[in-house]
């Protein structure tokens, strides 16, 4: 294993709860990091691997979500991580791109500019559609499950509740 792509929201940084429905942050205020995802990654960056954030961003094509807004989420994370690269799809569902997850558009862009072997890579999400994105990129998964989401119509090859349950994981795969 030498790839891992996240999603960013409800693996990186905590998901938004607005009027019971699962969010994202659209403030600076809001986007809060997780713990787990901090003790992880002081793990990571001890392998010599790539990391890339995935994500789907639809509250930009919303109006929800300022562009700056993002951009500042954005160098925080690279200030702080130093991703290889951050990956966002700004489209909402009427818009067809080929890039909003489940489609596998980010990934593969991912796998073609940096060379990366599909094979020793894997892709960890908190929704079914990381999960069918992953699979349609022909890319192992690991599910997060958390309080807000579940599975359905989907196969991970992983399912964890924690963050810290995965670096056995990703030395085993
Ligand atoms: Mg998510
Ligand atoms: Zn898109």
């Amino acid at each position: 294993m030498n790839t891992v792509f996240f999603d960013r929201d409800g693996v990186i940084n905590e998901i938004v709860m607005r009027d019971g429905l699962v969010s994202s942050p659209r403030s600076m205020e809001e986007f809060r990091l997780r713990h787990d995802f901090i003790s992880a990654f002081q793990k990571f960056s001890k392998l010599a691997i790539n990391l890339f954030v995935v994500s789907n961003q639809p509250d930009v094509s919303r109006g929800l979500l300022r562009p700056e807004t993002l951009t500042a989420m954005t160098e925080l994370l690279q200030e702080r991580f130093e991703f290889r690269e951050v990956v966002y799809c700004l489209h909402d569902n009427k818009d067809q791109c080929l890039c909003r997850k489940p489609k596998p558009g980010m990934l593969d862009y991912l796998v073609e500019k940096y060379a990366v072997e599909r094979d020793k890579a894997i892709f960890i999400g908190d929704n079914v559609n990381d999960i069918l994105a992953g699979s349609a990129a022909g890319i192992r998964t690991i599910f997060l499950r958390q309080s807000h989401n579940r599975l359905f119509d989907c196969q991970p090859d992983f399912a964890v509740d924690s963050l810290d349950e995965i670096l056995p994981i990703i030395d085993l795969a």
